[in-house]
């Protein structure tokens, strides 16, 4: 069977990695890869995520099996802290899933499920895995206009004109906040309109929640996602902890199933637990427990909520910052909506040939779509990758 074994597409990100790691230049700088920085470039074990493991050890006497989509006061507490009060806790069916990505692929299996000619409706651009796992479970996939590369904003008009075109059915996809690659998000009235149009055409929305916390508040980030589930019979999200709590590599994710008034809440929690079964039985418990203790423990709380802000307000720093030397830079407001951008990733409109020259002649690594990471910005770097960006973006059209 190995004949047909090709080798594996290297992968961008870690390719873009290793050639950062080799560069011996000192003033390099690292906006590639997706993980928060803190301004001394380090990514952090957060002090409540220290504390509750630490109480954990202390505590647990045991690591034997939990339940098959996980333990219970954590699909609570994510519950509680992704919905709020937006829909009644009968209404939603929740499983635990290593990391986000988990929670992605299942939300697609069960639609696979249970509507396999549906069509699944991507912004252009997204999430790479997003297209991935799509086809990998050979569903149709179309997308939806989002970006305007000429105003770094949102294409409304041309979103909404073309979500007209769902199906019953459908699953609509969108970033609950803090859009991955682009940095745009919606607003509050363009939630509404998409809500009217799942109502008019019977599409289910389905919200990717991987950035909650890292926009404005955790509150103003999970505003869309509850003006869905408030509005619409059905609702599916699938979250990560991986950002908001630092716990990339313990794999901390969830789904979330929103069902109507006296729906099949039971039979949604069964279909995720026979998901789960089959894909890898028994989500991880150790991060989900870290996350629960947190959540369910008013100091430790308070203090991850602490943490979390000072993170957000690093990132906002960054991009306020960017955005005025890039001002300075141009004498124009061109890179004005980096400062108006959610979370850590803005596209700034490059071209590949561009990525390369910032990276070959300035050592500013950006991924190849022109995707850069804002939290890898710092005070010091900030002059040198707004003065690179002004000289290799620089437009015939730009003012002087
Ligand atoms: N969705 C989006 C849009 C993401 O950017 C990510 C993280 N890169 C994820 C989901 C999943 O992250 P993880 O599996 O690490 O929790």
């Amino acid at each position: 069977m190995f004949e047909t074994l090709l080798p594996p597409e290297p992968d961008k990100i870690l390719r873009l990695m290793a050639m950062f790691a080799g560069d011996p230049r000192p003033d390099k700088v690292d906006l590639g890869v997706g993980v928060y920085r803190s301004p001394e470039g380090r990514t952090p074990v957060m002090r409540a995520v220290k504390e509750a493991e630490r109480r954990i050890w202390e505590a647990q006497e045991t690591k034997s099996y939990v339940a098959l989509t996980g333990d219970a006061a954590f699909l609570d507490a994510m519950r509680e802290l992704i919905l709020g009060d937006a829909v009644p806790a009968a209404r939603v069916a929740a499983a635990g899933t290593p990391g986000g990505t988990a929670a992605v692929r299942q939300v697609l299996e069960m639609a696979r499920r249970l509507t396999p000619e549906a069509t699944v409706w991507m912004s252009d651009p997204t999430w790479p895995n997003h297209p991935a796992i799509a086809d990998h479970l050979k569903q149709t996939r179309r997308t939806y206009r989002y970006y305007d590369t000429a105003t770094g904003g949102l294409d409304r008009e041309g979103m909404l004109a073309d979500l007209a075109h769902a199906k019953k059915g459908d699953l609509i996809l969108l970033h609950a906040c803090c859009h991955n690659p682009t940095g745009a998000d919606l607003a509050q009235a363009d939630w509404a309109e998409i809500a009217a149009i799942c109502a008019r055409t019977g599409a289910i929305p389905f919200v990717d929640m991987a950035y909650l916390g890292f926009g404005d508040s955790l509150e103003e980030d999970a505003e869309g996602t509850r003006l869905l589930a408030a509005r619409l019979p059905e609702v599916l999200i699938a979250a990560s902890c991986s950002k908001n709590f630092g716990l990339y590599r313990e794999r901390v994710g969830v789904v979330l199933v929103v069902t109507g008034e006296g729906g099949p809440t039971l039979a949604a929690q069964g279909t995720l637990a026979n998901l789960n079964r089959q894909n890898y039985a028994f989500p991880p418990d150790h991060g989900a427990r870290v996350v629960q203790t947190i959540l369910g423990d008013a100091t430790l709380r308070d203090d991850w909520r602490t943490e979390l802000r000072a993170m957000r307000e690093t990132m906002l720093g960054n991009r306020a910052a960017l955005a005025e030397a890039l001002r300075a830079e141009t004498g124009s407001d061109r890179f004005g909506f980096l400062a108006a951008h959610r979370g850590m990733f803005s596209l700034i409109g490059a071209t590949p040939a561009e990525v390369t020259t910032l990276r070959d002649t300035h050592g500013v690594y950006l991924v190849g779509d022109g995707r850069m990471n804002v939290a890898g910005l710092t005070a010091e770097t900030i002059p040198k990758v707004a003065r690179a960006l002004a000289e290799v973006l620089a437009r015939a059209d730009a003012p002087a």
